[in-house]
C-alpha cells in the first residue's frame, strides 16, 4: 500500500502559495479583475455616447482584438459561451435528432448547447493525461456503432445521424485536437471545439478552436477574462463568419431602414457594454497567462514532494492558460479517492479556501443518464480524483 496524502498536508501546501484565508474572507477558485486596467474608462465611454447595446465600436474592436490575439481570421461576440456553442453547431449543420459525439467529462453547458438544438449528446470517453476526448476511443467508438447509409452517417444502435464531434480543452489545456480532427475528417464529421476554458491555450502554435470548422470562448464571471455574460466563435472560414453575424442579428438583411429577414434568426450579440469590459481585459491578457504560468509552477513546486498527488501537467508540446490549477489525488481507487476529497473539501472549506471538485460527469446527470455513450472507465475514474485550486492571476500578488 502506497501513501496517500493527508487533507492537512494539502492544505498546508495550498496555504504556502496563496496565504492563509478564513470564512468571512474566502480565497475562491477563480475571480475577476479589473485593477490596472482602463475598463472603467471604457465602460464609462458607453454610458457618455449612449452606445450600450448590441452595436458599437467596442464590439468590433474587441473582436478585432480577439481575432489578432488567437490568430483567428474572424471572431464573433455573442452573449455567452453556451449560446456560441450552439450557434457553432447549428452553423455546422446539427439538426434536431442528430447525435454529437462530445466527452461526458465537461461543464454541463457543452451538452446543453447539443440539447437547445433538439439534438442529443453521445458521450466518449477521455485521456487522463489532459481530461480531453480521447481520439483512440474517438475512433473506436466511431467503429463499434458508426455506419454510411445514403449518404449519411448512421449510429447502427440508434438509427440516428451523426453530425459534428465536439472536443472540450479543459481547465484550458489542449486535447489531442489535431488527431481529433483527423478521426472526425476520416468519418467526414465536422468539428467543433468547446475552447470555453482556454483563451490563450496552444497546441503547436495553433490556438484552441482553430482546429476544425469552429472553435468558441466564454467570458463568463470566473473564466480568464470575463465581460459579466459573454462568449465568441473563432474561425478561419469567412463565409461561415459571415453565417455566424448574420444568424446572430435575427437574420436581418442590411438595409437603412426595411426589417428585412430571411431566415429564423436569434438575437446573440454581445452588447457593447460587455464589450468594452472585453477589451480592457485583452490588453492585460499576456501579463495575466504570464502570473497564472508562475502560480501553476509554485504550486507545482510546493506539490513535488508530497506523495499521493500531483498536479495536472501541462500537456506536451502544449501552452496551457491553466485556467484552473488542478491537483489529481494518486494511488487511490476511485472510491478510496472520492472519500478523501471530500475530507480535503470540508477542511479547505472551513480555512476559507474554497477549492471545488471537477465535475460531476453529464452522463451521472438526470437528463443525460440516457444518452448513448462508449466505454467511459477513464471518466469515471477521474471525475472523483481531481480537486481545483484556488487560480486567480491576482492571487500571485498577494504571496
Ligand atoms: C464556461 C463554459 C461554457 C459556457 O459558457 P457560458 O459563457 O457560461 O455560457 C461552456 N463550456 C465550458 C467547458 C465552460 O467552461
Amino acid at each position: 500500500m502506497t501513501n496517500k496524502a493527508s487533507s492537512a498536508a494539502i492544505l498546508q501546501g495550498i496555504q504556502q502559495v496563496v496565504g492563509t484565508s478564513s470564512r468571512e474572507k474566502p480565497i475562491c477558485l477563480h475571480e475577476p479583475d479589473f485593477q490596472g486596467t482602463q475598463a472603467w474608462t471604457y465602460v464609462k465611454s458607453c454610458l457618455d455616447t449612449g452606445w450600450v447595446s448590441s452595436a458599437g465600436s467596442w464590439v468590433s474592436r474587441f473582436e478585432q482584438e480577439l481575432a489578432s490575439f488567437t490568430g483567428a481570421s474572424h471572431a464573433i461576440a455573442v452573449t455567452n459561451g453556451t449560446v456560441a456553442l450552439r450557434l457553432a453547431l447549428h452553423l455546422v449543420g446539427v439538426k434536431p435528432n442528430d447525435e454529437v459525439l462530445l466527452p461526458s467529462m465537461s461543464f454541463v453547458a457543452t451538452a446543453n448547447a447539443v440539447s437547445h438544438l433538439g439534438a442529443i449528446p453521445h458521450f466518449v470517453d477521455i485521456e487522463p493525461s489532459n481530461l480531453g476526448l480521447d481520439p483512440t476511443a474517438l475512433s473506436s467508438r466511431l467503429e463499434a456503432v458508426a455506419k454510411q447509409h445514403q449518404g449519411q452517417l448512421i449510429n447502427g444502435e440508434s438509427g440516428r445521424r451523426i453530425a459534428a464531434v465536439l472536443p472540450v480543452h479543459v481547465f484550458g489545456h489542449p486535447a489531442e485536437v489535431a488527431k481529433i480532427h483527423s478521426v472526425a475528417d476520416k468519418w467526414g464529421l465536422p468539428l467543433v471545439e468547446d475552447a470555453a476554458e482556454a483563451l490563450g491555450s496552444w497546441r503547436n502554435d495553433t490556438h484552441c478552436g482553430l482546429f476544425g470548422a469552429v472553435g468558441t470562448l466564454s467570458f463568463n464571471g470566473n473564466k480568464l477574462i470575463t465581460t459579466g455574460g459573454g462568449g465568441a466563435l473563432l474561425t478561419n472560414d469567412p463565409e461561415l463568419a459571415q453565417r455566424a453575424r448574420h444568424l446572430s442579428t435575427t437574420a436581418k438583411q442590411p438595409h437603412p431602414w426595411a426589417f428585412d429577414h430571411d431566415a429564423v434568426g436569434w438575437n446573440d450579440r454581445m452588447p457593447n457594454l460587455n464589450a468594452a469590459l472585453g477589451v480592457a481585459q485583452v490588453e492585460d491578457l499576456n501579463r495575466r497567462l504570464e502570473a497564472k504560468r508562475l502560480l501553476a509552477e509554485r504550486y507545482a513546486t510546493v506539490f513535488a514532494d508530497l506523495e499521493g498527488v500531483e498536479l495536472m501537467p501541462q500537456p506536451l508540446g502544449c501552452r496551457s492558460n491553466h485556467w484552473l490549477i488542478s491537483l489529481r489525488l494518486t494511488n487511490v481507487d476511485p472510491i478510496e479517492a472520492k472519500a478523501q476529497r471530500l475530507q480535503l473539501l470540508e477542511a479547505a472549506h472551513a480555512a476559507g479556501i474554497l477549492l471545488r471538485p471537477i465535475w460531476i460527469p453529464l452522463h451521472h446527470l438526470p437528463m443525460y443518464k440516457t444518452s448513448p455513450a462508449g466505454s467511459l472507465v477513464f471518466t469515471n475514474d477521474q471525475a472523483y480524483k481531481l480537486v481545483n485550486l484556488p487560480s486567480s492571476p491576482q492571487l500571485l500578488k498577494q504571496c
